[in-house]
């Protein structure tokens, strides 16, 4: 579809992201400015049943006490359990206090576990569009779910680690919960750009950037040779398109393939997304991690659901803020200077990475 200038395929140059202008990526893909040691990536367990697995069907008695069972009848494909080791607990008589400039606010919260599938060592690529497309329902029942429960709650974060590289300590495919009191700063920041985004232009950011993926074009010259700088092409960014939704390869991709999907159509809260809508989203995820997992040689990673905080300002944001899946796959780990300097480095242009992922066959 695109062409890549000979003469970008050395990139050297900071992008600014467009939605967290404070989250800026470096990309120099040229070999001499790699820092990153590329990490060996431990093979990940493909069984397909584990008898010692707690997460195995049969082993239901192994687990924290189970919240919910999909479907509702039968044999369970995905089911939700307590977390064991919960990062933030149930209510403790215990109030937040400040004392000076120590501020603490309750750790109060719920932390699940969500087993995605019966089958221990599935990818997400493997499992079927109907299967994923339930996961993600039961994600919304459960999120609607934990905000009805207690007001207090200002934000559910579902999250999955796949992978020994990417944090998942348990091999058996799993996603988690976290649902707290506090707006977590990422999407803080992204709420409150997209805001401001929305008030200057009035047009929300996430829509904006969805309609330059798929319609941009421009060539850019230099200004005293004439020659061509940069070229932009139809479709650059964009990885897979549904009929719903869009998965795009973002201008300053932290990650060397990192990929966002969202709805086409504007929707600021996850919970809006209808029923009818999650065969597209299945279709259009299965697709693009088939892709990374083909490029990549067997994708680990994390995805976060990013949606608007239920903070009581969630109508004021309804307009401004766009929901997405942002889809980090693990490659290599932060160096100090990146640890350091809050700069990410991403050795891979974002724009021959998406080209690479479309190219796969599917
Ligand atoms: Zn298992
Ligand atoms: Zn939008
Ligand atoms: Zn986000």
């Amino acid at each position: 579809m695109s062409e890549i200038q000979a003469d970008t395929q050395d990139v050297r140059e900071i992008r600014i992201n467009p939605i967290v202008p404070s989250e800026s990526v470096l990309v120099a893909t040229a070999r001499s400015m790699r820092p990153k040691k590329a990490e060996e990536l431990a093979p990940r367990d493909t069984r397909k049943h584990v008898e010692t697995c707690p997460f195995c069907r049969g082993n239901e008695h192994k687990t924290p006490p189970q919240i919910m069972a999909w479907p509702g009848a039968g044999d369970w494909d995905i089911r939700i359990v307590e977390n064991l080791y919960p990062v933030l607990g149930d209510d403790r008589a215990q109030a937040g206090f400040n004392f000076g400039l120590q501020q603490t606010i309750d750790g109060y919260g719920r932390h699940e576990v969500i087993i995605d599938h019966h089958e221990h060592g599935i990818a997400v690529h493997e499992m079927s569009e109907s299967h994923l497309a339930g996961l993600f329902g039961v994600y919304q029942t459960r999120m609607r779910q934990l905000f009805e429960s207690d007001e207090r709650l200002k934000y559910v974060l579902i999250f999955k680690n796949f992978g020994p590289a990417a944090g998942a300590s348990i091999p058996h495919t799993h996603s988690q919960v976290i649902a707290m009191p506090v707006v977590p700063v990422n999407v803080d920041a992204e709420v409150k750009n997209s805001a401001a985004h929305y008030d200057k232009h009035h047009h929300c950011i996430f829509c904006a950037l969805i309609d330059e993926a798929l319609t941009f074009e421009a060539t850019i010259y230099d200004r005293a040779s004439g020659a061509v700088r940069r070229k932009i092409n139809v479709g650059q960014y964009v990885v897979e398109r549904g009929e719903k939704f869009i998965a795009i390869k973002p201008f300053a991709s932290r990650y060397e393939w990192e990929v966002h999907i969202m709805p086409l159509a504007h929707q600021a809260d996850f919970l809006d997304l209808r029923a009818e809508d999650l065969p597209d989203l299945a279709r259009v995820l299965k697709r693009t991690m088939a892709r990374l997992d083909a490029v990549i040689g067997g994708a680990q990673y994390n995805f976060f659901l990013h949606t608007v905080p239920h903070d009581g300002q969630q109508g004021a944001h309804a307009h401004s803020y766009h929901w997405h899946l942002e889809i980090c796959p693990r490659t290599s780990i932060p160096t100090g200077f990146e640890l350091g300097s809050g700069l990410f480095v991403n050795t891979i242009n974002p724009e021959q990475a998406a080209e690479r992922l479309r190219a796969i066959a599917l």
